[in-house]
């Protein structure tokens, strides 16, 4: 009989086990700054009205639940790719971006993981910036790829290590790939400004770098939707064939529903058609067909006119929802106990989370003494804070760091 005794037991995955943590925690002030999901100023999580509004209409629509095709809602794909890249770009004008609908963000990123890993004709090799989001070493370790870093976040300044950056897109050899996050970098909330992201499109160019973008939070980041994607439509407007990948977990709370977006920009439209096929040969044998019910909603919700526009005014009172939490979170800390540390960087990040730069130690005094929880390199996810808790928790950053 076979056994399983040689399987050993595998680490919890760290920010779930937060939660569960959290959930344990009977204390009336706790805190959960763990876990990446907008929740409103009551603490409680947001449905958005043109989403709501959407799921009345797919009801009374009264639609049929037949498979989708391999690559998804066609309705869906064609709204998120104008969404991303803008109706003015070029590529797609010309029929020239391979899409496919994916498992939310993270299924993108793995599907585009194992088509570049099949097809990619250069090293398989991809760069990540130091620190990432946690989940990229292992997607794209299970896509079959060696794993490398690049310079990216400044821990004297708490802002970003722009030349470190540049010098590691330069030293890396020719045709790699890079990891890029479009906006809202998680989880330091630190972004390239505009004219560095020019900058370093020049670079990535001048080097032959593929560059993928991974991009999980527009609108999230400004509160405007064609702010966020200023770093892919400039790489595509700088004629780079970018990889990327959407979700819309967060910008239209879709988190459970799974839906995204991955996409290539090919040379021609042989090319893309060939992309077509082989990106369905890699999904057909992991799951078939997507799920259609989040893809219908994001659908209705794009191209409606009066929904859409209903959805960014709730994307703008989402980013300035956390922007406020921010702002309130420094002036306590700084105005109310007075803390004499620098804690500009609260609100020059940008986005969910916010990198605060505690210790490992102080990030245990701040859940054991004061029951907030945080992973333990001191990310905060701001759409956990409320006006409600905010000078409690600046009080006890406060006592942890004084
Ligand atoms: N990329 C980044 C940088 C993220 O922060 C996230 C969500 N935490 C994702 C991708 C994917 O999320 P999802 O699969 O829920 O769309």
């Amino acid at each position: 009989m076979t056994s399983w005794a040689h399987i050993p037991l595998g680490p919890p995955d760290a920010i779930l086990g937060i939660t569960d943590a959290f959930k344990k925690d009977i204390h009336p002030k706790k805190m959960n700054l763990g876990v990446g999901a907008y929740r409103d100023d009551d603490g409680k999580p947001y449905v958005l009205n043109a989403v709501r509004k959407a799921e009345q209409r797919i009801i009374q629509d009264k639609l049929d639940k037949e498979y989708l095709s391999i690559t998804g809602l066609p309705s869906f794909t064609k709204e998120a790719a104008l969404l991303a890249y803008g109706k003015d770009s070029e590529p797609l004008q010309e029929g020239l971006l391979a899409i496919t609908q994916s498992i939310s963000g993270t299924g993108a990123l793995r599907v585009g993981g194992v088509f570049l890993n099949r097809f990619y004709p250069y090293h398989k090799k991809i760069y990540f910036p130091t620190p990432t989001w946690g989940n990229h070493g292992a997607i794209f370790r299970d896509s079959g790829f060696e794993i490398a870093q690049y310079r990216y976040f400044d821990k004297s300044t708490n802002g970003l290590d722009f030349e470190g950056f540049m010098e590691d897109i330069q030293s890396a050899p020719k045709n790699s790939i890079f990891l890029l996050h479009a906006c809202a970098h998680n989880p330091t909330g630190v972004d390239p400004t505009p004219q560095q992201w020019d900058q370093i499109s020049e670079v990535i160019k001048e080097r032959g770098h593929l560059p993928f973008f991974d991009m999980a939070y527009q609108g999230f980041a400004s509160g405007d939707i064609n702010r966020d994607a200023y770093a892919v439509r400039k790489f595509v407007s700088d004629g780079h064939r970018i990889a990327l990948s959407q979700s819309f977990a967060k910008n239209m709370g879709m988190y459970g529903e799974r839906v995204g977006a991955f996409s290539l920009i090919t040379e021609s439209v042989k090319e893309k058609a060939a992309v077509d096929s082989q990106l369905k040969l890699v999904i057909r044998p992991m799951y078939s067909n997507p799920p259609m019910n989040g893809a219908r909603i994001v659908s209705y919700v794009l191209s409606d006119s009066e929904l859409h526009k209903e959805w960014l005014g709730e994307v703008k009172i989402m980013a300035d929802r956390i922007k406020l939490m921010r702002k309130k979170l420094k002036h306590h800390l700084v105005e109310d106990f007075e803390s004499k540390l620098p804690w500009n960087h609260i609100t020059d990040q940008i986005g969910m989370f916010c990198f605060t730069g505690l210790k490992p130690e102080q990030v245990e005094r701040l859940t054991h003494d004061y029951h907030v929880y945080l992973t333990k390199d001191g990310r905060i996810s701001i759409s956990g804070i409320s006006s409600k808790n905010v000078k409690y928790l600046a009080e006890a950053i406060h006592q942890v760091t004084k």
